[in-house]
């Protein structure tokens, strides 16, 4: 029996090993084994096949070690999951296996050292000072991995010093398969008095009578374990919960009881995953009831799910989507299937989560990035154990998760850019991979938003690939807010702006704080990426052939377009009002939060962006706080856009909108219009208070402002997607991004256009670049980037095709100046 195993390196394919006989019964796809791979490395793969044919070069083929599980740790449909994603964002599927398991069910070998038996004590004698001290820390240790050891001797590399040794004898080496998930141990205690037998109870209440401890620590127990009530079994009871009830006793209490034989004292192993106690729901809030248009759009749901799988919910901020969303769930739950409730970024939607959970109670599992790996192996566990209908609400690696029976995957918020993996691959999109999901489970996929994407939104109009169902009215009669959009280079001839503040923008603000209401500044520091910009007009220089603002590259002081390439130099003066005023811009958050300090000294302010939200709870706590109007102003980036539900905020100021529009970008006129939306939908939430929003820009006559004034979203739609046809932009091309790296710079930039111009004779003017990206050094390796843009209607089979075997071509020239080849597939 052979087996081909998938091993979680950047590799392509599975890798074949022979099964000994002895394991022949224990093998099944999908199960965890030990394999060697690479010199004297043991790592963790995933059967993917079974096989009983010889393989070709059967001397080469290595011996399985180990099968780790009893049941599958990996089930259908996740392999071929894995393959989709591999294929279509062009990584090797290795990359996908590392990404999709948490690391705790990746076991891996670690060099592990021993002092040797038998040694002459000549030979410790010709040792030196320094190799003698690594003797004497491992034989103090007895058994110590290479990096403990090196970690105990002060954190110098001892890997050199330790060979040595092994070579002379006196050290031994070998490879140990380590597991790092730590399981939770729970003690548990259990009455052993038998049930309604009233004497031997009072007996035992009789032998403790000397221990005022023992006495309270028994009737406690007696009380938790339901030893009283007839109807039920009497059921263990936690150490946590018996010590936290009451501190009239402590554990040693407990444990003398055990002594007397009065109980049992036994020792689980525990998911970290423990549900709550009103696991069925019992003490759920109810759904919530819907008005009229909800209800008509859950119909409109339903009814579109019958004939398309994906159906797009455009639902206007505060319309109510989660309250849909959640009668959506209800039904698929009790159909006795799964949900998978997607969303952009897990640390930003505890509000969210609470409100599933008042709902769903501990049918809600979440999965995201700040769990620990033990927590994240736990739940992996508890989903293997089909857990029957639930609601797991994750960021995008929770499509990774061993789903037995989805119904439905919700992708909230779809047009989030950071659904998107940026890296390491694979570079994925979430909710491009939660469609594939969730049609390989025969599963459907609501993508919902205030502002979807223009790609999403052809899909589901002149596309008529997905359904669509429109939700635009706010919940409650709450009217969309106010805009007013503020002229800054008027203001600013009038002088009627101090620093980064206009004085109408101040003076509203002061208003809405004097009525008791809160504000939200919101200042964008994507738009961080220095450009060129006119002191004099605001004016900035964009590329003659791409219509996308230019980035401004440091080392070369050049303007370059991100798009082709092309170079310009920094003008001299503005080629619009010809006044030698051009700049380099750009300024954070912090400053506008010094700045509103000093506008309204007596008010609480609150800062919300990714200084402030280092640790697991500070989010948490700012959005609590700002919630419970414990702070009168906030302060954010565009975390403040995100999917949040506060009552107070009467004002929503934008700083500076141009931030925004002119990011270099082809899809910077729709971020723009998504971020002014969506930070506009925070004002004015309640009835019977209506919110404003004030943006602040330099271009007040620019289209994308216009149609957030008017919350336009179909208006907006209609003039981008013209934008989109007119430069073969997606949703009317796909585009993939290709980088090349290596360390040295002019290696980079020479096969990087060896590469473009081999591209370009099989592909043509599909081909852009290469050019240096804005980030053009990382992890000291030289970046260039070439970009591709293939109609829509071309095969993308045939151009993946074609790039692979260019890259094959090139690949003997690209192995002799060792640059690494990466792509970005529908890069956002
Ligand atoms: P969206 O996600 O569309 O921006 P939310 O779901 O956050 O909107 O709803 C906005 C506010 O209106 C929330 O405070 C929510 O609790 C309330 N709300 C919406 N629909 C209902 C409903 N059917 N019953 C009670 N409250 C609702
Ligand atoms: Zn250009």
């Amino acid at each position: 029996m052979y087996v081909s195993v998938i091993v979680p390196r950047p590799l392509d394919g599975a890798f074949t090993y022979r099964v000994p006989q002895e394991m022949e019964a224990r093998i099944s796809i999908g199960k965890r084994v030990i394999v060697p791979f690479g010199p004297r490395r043991y790592v963790t793969g995933i059967i993917e096949g079974i096989q009983f044919t010889r393989p070709a070069d059967v001397a080469a083929v290595k011996d399985v070690i180990e099968v780790l599980d009893e049941s599958p740790t990996v089930i259908h449909p996740q392999i071929k999951l894995w393959h989709w994603l591999a294929d279509y964002y062009m990584c090797p599927v290795g990359d996908v296996f590392k990404a999709a398991l948490p690391a705790g069910l990746k076991l891996e070998s670690e060099s592990v050292v021993e002092a040797a038996g038998d040694v002459e004590p000549e030979v410790y004698e010709s040792l030196s000072d320094d190799d003698m001290k690594i003797v004497t820390a491992v034989r103090d240790k007895g058994k110590v991995s290479i990096k403990d050891l090196a970690r105990s001797m002060g954190g110098r590399p001892v890997e050199t010093a330790v060979s040595k040794l092994v070579d002379r004898g006196v050290l031994e080496m070998y490879e140990s398969v380590v597991n790092r998930y730590r399981r939770v141990k729970m003690s548990l205690v259990t009455p052993l008095i038998a049930k309604g037998d009233n004497a031997a109870l009072q007996a035992a209440f009789e032998s403790v009578k000397r221990s005022e401890g023992q006495q309270k620590a028994l009737l406690q127990i007696v009380a938790l374990s339901s030893f009283n009530n007839a109807t039920v079994p009497t059921r263990p009871v936690s150490k946590a919960d018996l010590l936290e009830a009451s501190a009239e006793y402590t554990w040693e209490h407990v444990q003398a009881l055990k002594r007397k034989g009065l109980v049992d004292i036994s020792v689980r192993e525990v998911s970290r995953f423990t549900a709550p106690e009103d696991g069925d729901g019992k003490f759920a809030a109810p759904l919530p009831s819907l008005s009229p248009a909800q209800a008509e759009a859950l119909r409109g749901i339903h009814e579109s799910f019958m004939s398309k799988s994906v159906t797009l919910l455009h639902g206007v901020t505060s319309s109510g989507k989660t309250e849909i969303y959640m009668h959506l769930i209800d039904h698929v739950m009790k159909q006795g299937r799964q949900v998978l409730f997607l969303v952009p970024e897990i640390a930003l939607t505890t509000q969210l989560t609470r409100r599933l959970q008042r709902v769903f109670g501990a049918k809600v599992r979440i999965y995201h990035s700040k769990f620990t790996d033990n927590e994240r192996v736990d739940i992996w566990r508890d989903m293997l154990g089909s857990p029957g209908p639930c609601v797991v609400i994750g960021a995008r690696s929770s499509l990774f998760l061993p789903f037995s029976n989805l119904g439905l995957v919700i992708v909230d918020e779809e047009h989030e850019p950071s659904y998107k993996q940026y890296d390491p691959a694979p570079r994925y999109n979430g909710r491009d991979a939660a469609i594939v999901l969730a049609s390989l489970h025969g599963a459907k996929t609501l993508l919902g938003s205030a502002t979807p994407t223009v790609e999403t939104y052809y899909k589901a109009t002149e596309g008529g690939k997905y359904g669509l169902v429109s939700l635009l009215t706010r919940y409650g009669d709450v009217c969309l807010p106010d805009i007013e959009v503020i002229d800054l280079a008027a203001e600013r001839r009038k002088h009627a702006v101090d620093g980064a503040f206009s004085n109408v923008l101040v003076a509203e603000g002061r208003r809405m704080l004097r009525d008791g209401r809160q504000l939200i500044f919101f200042h964008n520091r994507r738009g961080f990426s220095p450009r060129a910009r006119c002191r004099q007009c605001q004016f900035v220089p964009k590329c003659d052939h791409c219509d996308v603002s230019l980035t401004y590259h440091k080392h070369s002081n050049t303007l370059e377009c991100h798009y082709c390439g092309a170079i310009y130099p920094v003008p001299k003066v503005c080629p619009n009002c010809h006044e030698p005023a051009m700049e380099i811009e750009g300024y954070g958050t912090e400053r506008i939060e010094d700045g509103v300090s000093a506008l309204y000294p007596d008010a609480r302010i609150l800062r919300l962006d990714l200084d402030t939200t280092r640790s697991k709870e500070a989010y948490g706590h700012i959005i609590d706080d700002f919630s419970a109007h414990k702070a009168d102003i906030l302060v954010g980036t565009q975390m403040v856009t995100k999917g949040l539900d506060f009552g107070d905020v009467g004002m929503v100021g934008v700083v500076n909108a141009d931030n925004v529009i002119n990011y270099p970008d082809f899809r910077s006129a729709e971020r723009a219009f998504n971020m002014l939306e969506q930070v506009s939908g925070q004002a004015g939430r309640r009835a019977g208070a209506p919110g404003k929003v004030m943006i602040q820009t330099y271009t007040p006559d620019h289209p994308v402002i216009g149609f957030v004034r008017r919350h336009d979203y179909p208006g907006f739609y209609e003039y981008e997607i013209e934008q989109r046809r007119q430069f073969v932009y997606p949703p009317f091309s796909r585009v993939i991004n290709i980088f090349i790296r290596h360390r040295d710079r002019s290696v980079a930039h020479s096969v990087a256009r060896d590469y473009a111009s081999r591209l370009r004779t099989l592909l043509g003017n599909r081909v852009n670049g290469p050019v240096e990206p804005p980030v053009a050094r990382v992890a000291s390796q030289y970046i260039m980037q070439v970009m591709l843009r293939v109609e829509t209607e071309a095969s993308i089979k045939q151009v993946k095709a074609i790039l692979r075997s260019v890259y094959v071509e090139m690949n003997s020239g690209v192995e002799k100046s060792g640059a690494g080849i990466y792509y970005d597939v529908d890069p956002v």
